[in-house]
């Protein structure tokens, strides 16, 4: 079968996929919809603030309207956050203190934090004023239930962290349901234990988010689902009141809180993003599980496979080999929107202890809701793909990297 063949023939089989797709995004939409008329959206909102940010109308209600969505007490959704690094930092910083200690339950976290807690040396760590940090790993992709009730039984633990989305790992990303058994297990055994959910890459891909299942503390980005290729920048929390307050008043300045922070115009793009986000959430989704489908049938090792439950938007093509991830880079950057005609190389990357090659032809920098795709080059060569703001760039960007994959095979 030539590869045309292959995609119609793929599509067809995928349709009940699709299907079920088209209801998350119905309900993800409505809740979207509601929130935005239950919290009285109008054209006001898009003036915007400067200096201080006293009183922005636009803001205040962005992030009354994430509440609604999130089904939480509070909301702070800031362009002032760099980015979702930033904005969990923040959430660490602004809940712990000296002589407390976190706990992750899904092994190392996010490569980017591991300065943030002191993992890797940093003179400005949570480490360096005196937090203590430990640590659980997933068993098998599943949580090692016996040692977090042993942990929780013997001393008093301040944060649990959890980290849904597999990062640089090769573990699989967390699921909602296995979410929500965890959460009412810690729940039990530490009731004031804060439990932080690192959502990104999670968002709307089902119809349940964090909150409603227990979290108290929900931190995501707005380079990936939420901003939908619309946000220039920017990162959520979403979480109990109190905690909050105390993230507002660490990104800012304790005194004046929520209270500061322009929006200098952003906000018509936070919202449009949102507005947008539940059918490109989908669009990244079909991309991921035509490319899962492809990858699969002409001989690849992919995780998830086309037909799993998924948990985030990553799909992993598992190469085995260096040159073929290269290829596949090289490929999906050729078919990017931003500068298709330079060519990714592996680089050492600031933080990384293997070279990277990275394929991020995006708008926005960084922005992994749109078609993005890297990998560390070491053994077993994965790529990490995720994005396209529409299911034909997306299919049409496949495409070119499995004719690449094909030629250099012969
Ligand atoms: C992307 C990501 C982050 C960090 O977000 P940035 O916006 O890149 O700083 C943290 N955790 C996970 C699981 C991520 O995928």
């Amino acid at each position: 079968m030539n590869h045309q063949n292959l995609i119609i023939d793929a599509e067809k089989k995928l349709q009940t996929i699709y299907q079920n797709l088209d209801k998350i995004e119905e309900e993800n939409s409505k809740k979207v919809i509601n929130a935005f008329k239950e919290n009285n959206v109008s054209e006001a909102c898009f003036n915007m603030t400067t200096g201080y940010g006293y009183n922005d109308l636009g803001r205040d209600t962005i992030e009354k309207v994430y509440a609604t969505i999130f089904k939480s007490e509070d909301a702070l959704v800031r362009s002032q956050f760099i980015s979702g690094t930033h904005a969990l930092t923040t959430a660490l910083f602004a809940c712990l203190r000296p002589g407390d200690t976190m706990l992750s339950i899904t092994g190392k976290p996010y490569d980017t934090l591991e300065e943030v807690i002191g993992i890797k040396e940093n003179k400005s760590s949570l480490k360096s004023y005196g937090i203590n940090y430990e640590q659980i790993d997933l068993i098998e992709n599943q949580f090692n239930v016996e040692k977090i009730k042993e942990v929780l039984k013997k001393k008093k633990i301040k944060l649990i962290e959890i980290q849904r989305s597999k990062g640089y790992s090769t573990r699989k990303s967390i699921l909602i349901e296995d979410l929500e058994e965890v959460i009412s297990l810690i729940k039990k055994e530490s009731p004031n234990t804060i439990v932080m959910v690192d959502n990104c890459y999670c968002e709307f891909v089902t119809t349940k988010e964090p909150i409603e299942i227990g979290a108290d503390l929900v931190v995501g980005s707005l380079i990936k689902n939420l901003g939908a290729g619309m946000a220039s920048n920017g990162a959520y929390i979403v979480g109990k009141k109190d905690l909050i307050t105390l993230c507002a008043e660490r990104l800012n300045v304790p005194g004046e809180g929520r209270e500061v922070g322009p929006s200098l115009g952003m906000n018509k793009q936070l919202l449009l993003g949102l507005f947008m986000a539940p059918s490109v959430v989908k669009q990244a989704l079909k991309t991921a599980i035509l490319t899962s489908y492809l990858l699969e049938k002409i001989g690849f090792e992919v995780e998830p496979k086309y037909n799993e439950e998924r948990a985030d938007i990553v799909q992993n093509i598992i190469f085995h080999d260096k040159e073929k991830l290269i290829t596949y880079c090289q490929a999906i950057q050729s078919a990017s929107p931003i500068d298709a005609n330079v060519k990714p190389i592996p680089w050492d990357m600031p933080g990384y202890t293997d070279q990277v090659i990275m394929a991020a032809g995006t708008f926005t920098q960084g922005s992994s809701i749109e078609l993005s795709c890297d990998g560390p080059l070491r053994e077993p060569y994965i790529a990490y793909q995720q994005g396209s703001l529409t299911y034909s760039y997306g299919k049409i960007a496949i495409e070119t990297a499995i004719e690449q994959l094909l030629e250099n095979k012969n």
